[in-house]
């Protein structure tokens, strides 16, 4: 491995030899081409993964398949929890390695792996081992209208895990990505093949290695590397269950399309988003100005919430628009792990030439930048913290995803208007409103289309805040009570007495 930046943490685990797939609690080499993973700060080569082949998808269903019919069930939800808390105490104790090796692999800052991402994937493995113990069913007087003779009719409902769950995430967060979806999964007493992106799945194989240790039953747990050929064999398997995704909107009507064409396996789909960020007047720009920047420029708005639709009142325009372009500037580009680095690259050359292209279009289509608006370097995957104004309404940047540190600022004269703008997208996954007066808070929220509506913040996590997109952002919930019934199915016992 050659990088700029020796690892401190990581070092051992970036050994130079190929890193292979977890199949039934062993490290396998696939049958795919192996392919290369880099580090987008320099373009250095990381590590040689494994690509999963055929074979491979069908031996790791497998042996979920037998694990959860086997060993796995006959665990107690006790126990389910016990190995939750393990794998959250094994990935604190591993935080500085995994931090190191999600910042060498996606780009993101030291800040936002070590401080931010890793101890909330940790922190979403001790939640759901809380609800391990309190998964219940109902009982019920069913009001039958044939009662047999000197009998009684009574029922119950009983939950049960999915099954095989496939759990494909994306490149943005990947290690968070992964927790949220392994921990209700297991908490369930589901068997979860992990299938991260094709350009950031060392912390998953990692977290494999660590889940092992900690007591996962082989099958329990697999890792699939490779690119969407793996998902989408995974995706039209007949014996996988459940398939729960995040990343992009196109990705997820082909998993429902390959559900319907396969088992009709049950789908939880968190997509795009276009999220608006609504300014009123009477807001506390102090804090408001220095929010907004926050929730589009972190993780160098690579991150399905972000606030790139600014809209602000009038009164407040230029005072928005200022404060965003000064935040921009303000922030340091730079290698994730080197010290006073706020932002670092974006994941990939082919992903920055996508953001660059929304951004020379929308000067093309009248737009005009006021910060930022350029790659930067020579090596690495850079782009600078991006102000647009004057950005027309059908301008492709105001209506994709971008999923870079580019954010529009148009301003609005009545609330009617804004809301009408907020919602004038096909996505419904977040939104922030900012104002000092609580009743149009509430109003505007109730108003804005979205599974998540901030309130003077934007871009705040927990596990306990259920996480869902509406319209086009897709289908069903994570985190939260929500989160688990992704991973339960309900059966009714119905029986005389
Ligand atoms: P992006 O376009 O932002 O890279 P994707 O939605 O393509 O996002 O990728 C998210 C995850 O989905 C990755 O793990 C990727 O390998 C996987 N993926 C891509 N295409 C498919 C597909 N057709 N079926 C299943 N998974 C896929």
């Amino acid at each position: 491995m050659t990088t700029s930046i020796a690892p401190r943490h990581s070092a051992a685990f970036l050994d130079g030899n190929d890193k292979r797939l977890l199949i039934d609690g062993r490290w396998i080499a696939g049958a795919g081409a192996p392919f290369e993973t880099s580090d987008p700060a320099t373009g250095a080569v990381l590590a040689t993964l494994s690509s999963a082949g055929a074979d491979d998808v069908d031996a790791a269903v497998a042996a979920a398949r037998a694990a959860l019919h086997g060993k796995w069930r006959a665990w107690t939800p006790a126990a389910r929890a016990r190995v939750l808390w393990h794998i959250a105490d094994a990935i604190d104790v591993h935080a500085d390695e995994l931090a190191e090796l999600e910042t060498f692999d996606q780009g993101k800052s030291w800040a936002t792996s070590r401080f931010a991402e890793i101890p909330s994937a940790a922190e979403q493995f001790r939640y759901y081992a809380g609800w391990a113990t309190k998964i219940t069913g109902t009982t019920i007087a069913p009001s039958i209208t044939y009662q047999p003779p000197g009998k009684r009719v009574v029922a119950q409902t009983v939950r049960e895990p999915v099954g095989v769950v496939a759990a494909i995430v994306p490149w943005n967060s990947p290690m968070l990505m992964a927790a949220m979806k392994l921990a209700p999964a297991l908490a369930a007493g589901c068997a979860v093949i992990l299938k991260p992106a094709e350009d950031t799945s060392l912390t998953a194989l990692r977290l494999g290695e660590l889940m092992v240790e900690a007591g996962v039953p082989a099958g329990v747990v697999g890792v699939l590397t490779g690119d969407g050929t793996v998902g989408a064999r995974l995706a039209s398997h007949r014996d996988v269950d459940k398939v729960t995704f995040t990343g992009s909107t196109a990705t997820g009507r082909a998993l429902t399309a390959a559900s319907g064409a396969s088992n009709l396996k049950r789908l939880t789909l968190e997509l795009g988003g276009k999220s608006p960020v609504l300014v009123f007047g009477d807001a506390e720009l102090d804090t408001a100005v220095p929010g907004i920047a926050r929730g589009i420029f972190s993780n160098c708005g690579q991150v399905c919430v972000a606030g790139s639709r600014v809209y602000a009142e009038r009164s407040v325009y230029e005072q928005v628009v200022d404060g965003l372009a000064a935040a921009a500037r303000s922030l340091r580009l730079g290698h994730g792990l080197d010290e006073g680095t706020d932002l670092g690259p974006l994941v990939s050359r082919r992903h920055r030439n996508t953001v660059a292209s929304y951004v020379d279009d929308g000067v093309r289509g009248g737009a005009t930048v006021v910060a930022g608006g350029r790659a930067v370097g020579e090596i690495g995957s850079f782009y600078e913290p991006t102000v647009v104004v004057d950005a027309g309404s059908d301008l492709p940047m105001m209506r994709e995803e971008i999923f870079g540190p580019v954010v529009t600022v148009t301003p609005f004269d009545d609330a009617e208007e804004v809301i009408a703008w907020a919602n004038d997208t096909d996505y419904g996954l977040a939104a922030s409103v900012w104002t000092s007066n609580l009743s149009r808070a509430h109003r505007v929220s109730d108003a804005i289309r979205a599974g998540t509506v901030w309130i003077n913040c934007h871009s705040y996590f927990a596990p306990e805040l259920v996480k869902g997109g509406h319209k086009e952002s897709g289908w069903g919930y994570e985190n939260g009570a929500a989160g688990l019934e992704n991973y339960l199915e309900t059966k009714t016992v119905c029986l005389t007495v």
